[in-house]
C-alpha cells in the first residue's frame, strides 16, 4: 500500500512506515526470542527439526494475517533455525517471470526466498512459481513467434515462504501448493507487555511494568505498533528528561500523539462516526463507505477494520458493515432499538472473503 492516504499520519497504522526502521534492532531472531504465536510456533519447530533430520529443503510455508504480526520476522527466524540463506522480496516487485527466474536460479540449496505481499504476484510470474514450488525447476520460453522454444532449467530445493495480508486473494493453486498454511493471530496483551519489555532492554530504556502494560494495551494487537509507540513514548521521556517511565509518564505521551485507552485514533472514530451519522450505523457496503471516508477500500478491509471487529465495536455481515452495540456506547451514542445484530462474530482477522 504505497498509495497516499490518511493512513500515512496514523502513528497506529500497521503498515510499515519509514519511521520503523529502527524495528529492525527489535526483531527477535530464534524461535526461542519470539514471543506469543504459540501454535505457529509449534508447528514450524516441528517441520523445522523433521526437514532438518532429512537434511531437506523445508516444505513451503504461507503466512496469513494484518500487517505487522511477525511475518517477515518469522520467515527469516526460519531461515536462521534452519541454517541456510534468506532472500526477500515482494509480489509487486516482481514483475516478469524472467525477474523471477533471475532469483531462484540464483539460490543456493534450501536457502528460504520470502515473497511478500504474495497475492499481488501477477498472473504470468505465478505460472512459472507453480513447477519451481512443486517440482523445483523452470520452463521458460526463449525467443517470440516461431523461433520461441521452451527451455527447462533445474533448480536447488528451496522453500518459499509467503506473505500475505488477504488470504481471499490467493489463488487457489498457488494456495494449493504451500505445505505449510499458518495463520498469525493478533496478540493478546500479556504477550505485548512481553515485546514492549523486551524492546525496552534493547533500546536501553527505563521502562516499569506498569508503564509496558500501558504501551501494550494501546498497541492494537500488533507489535510493529508497539514497537513504534514504544520509541515514541522514548522520545517524549527524553524530552521531558524523564528517567523512568511509569503508567503516567507512558499514558501522557499516548495521549498526545491521540491513541486512546483502547488504541484507537482518530481515524478509527471518524469511520464509526460516519457510519453512525450517515447510515444509522448500517449495514453498508465497504465501497460505500470508502467514498464517503475518500479512503481506499484495501485500507479499509486490510488495516481499520480487522482491529475494529477483533475489538467487537464493528461487524461484517452478508450485508454490510455494522456498527455493534459496543461500537455505539464507545461513541457515546445511544444504541438503536432496531439495531441489527449477528449472533457470531466477524472473520476476525479481517482477511479477505466479507460481505460487500
Ligand atoms: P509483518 O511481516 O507481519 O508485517 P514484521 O515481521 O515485519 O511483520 O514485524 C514487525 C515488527 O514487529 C518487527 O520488526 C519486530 O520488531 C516486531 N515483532 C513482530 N513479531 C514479534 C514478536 N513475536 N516478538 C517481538 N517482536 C515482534
Amino acid at each position: 500500500m504505497s498509495d497516499f492516504s490518511a493512513q500515512d499520519d496514523r502513528v497506529v497504522t500497521p503498515d510499515f512506515r519509514e519511521e520503523d526502521n529502527g524495528e529492525v534492532t527489535l526483531r527477535p531472531s530464534h524461535l526461542d526470542d519470539f514471543i506469543g504465536q504459540r501454535a505457529v510456533r509449534e508447528n514450524l519447530r516441528v517441520f523445522i527439526e523433521a526437514a532438518r533430520g532429512r537434511g531437506d529443503a523445508l516444505d513451503h510455508v504461507l503466512f496469513f494475517g494484518p500487517p505487522g504480526l511477525g511475518k517477515t520476522t518469522l520467515a527469516q527466524i526460519v531461515a536462521r533455525e534452519m541454517g541456510v540463506g534468506f532472500r526477500a522480496t515482494s509480489g509487486p516487485v516482481i514483475a516478469r517471470a524472467g525477474d523471477l527466474a533471475a532469483i531462484l536460479t540464483n539460490l543456493q540449496p534450501r536457502d528460504v526466498l520470502f515473497i511478500d505481499e504474495i497475492h499481488r504476484l501477477s498472473p504470468a510470474v505465478e505460472e512459472v512459481l507453480y513447477p519451481a514450488m512443486e517440482d523445483f525447476h523452470l520452463d521458460l520460453i526463449i525467443g517470440e513467434g516461431p523461433a520461441a522454444r521452451s527451455v527447462r532449467i533445474d533448480l536447488p530445493p528451496f522453500t518459499l515462504v509467503g506473505a500475505t495480508t488477504r488470504s481471499g486473494l490467493i489463488t487457489t493453486p498457488l494456495r494449493e501448493r504451500f505445505g505449510i498454511p499458518l495463520r498469525l493471530q493478533f496478540y493478546e496483551p500479556d504477550e505485548l507487555e512481553l515485546i514492549v519489555s523486551r524492546g525496552a532492554r534493547v533500546l536501553d530504556m527505563k521502562l516499569t511494568a506498569e508503564g509496558a502494560a500501558e504501551i501494550a494495551r494501546r498497541s492494537r494487537g500488533t507489535p510493529r505498533v508497539a514497537g513504534r509507540l514504544l520509541r515514541r513514548v522514548r522520545d517524549f521521556a527524553a524530552v521531558a528528561g524523564v528517567e523512568e517511565v511509569a503508567a503516567v509518564q507512558a499514558d501522557s505521551a499516548l495521549k498526545r500523539m491521540d491513541v486512546d485507552e483502547r488504541g484507537l485514533d482518530a481515524m478509527d472514530r471518524r469511520y464509526m462516526r460516519c457510519m453512525a451519522d450517515n447510515y444509522g450505523g448500517g449495514p453498508v457496503g465497504v465501497e460505500t463507505m470508502a467514498a464517503a471516508l475518500s479512503e481506499q477500500r484495501d485500507v479499509l478491509e486490510e488495516v481499520i477494520e480487522p482491529y475494529l471487529i477483533q475489538q467487537g465495536l464493528v461487524q461484517r455481515t452478508p450485508r454490510g458493515r455494522v456498527l455493534t452495540r459496543g461500537g455505539f456506547t464507545y461513541l457515546g451514542l445511544d444504541v438503536p432499538r432496531n439495531l441489527e445484530q449477528l449472533d457470531f462474530l466477524g472473520d476476525e482477522t479481517g482477511n479477505g472473503g466479507g460481505a460487500a
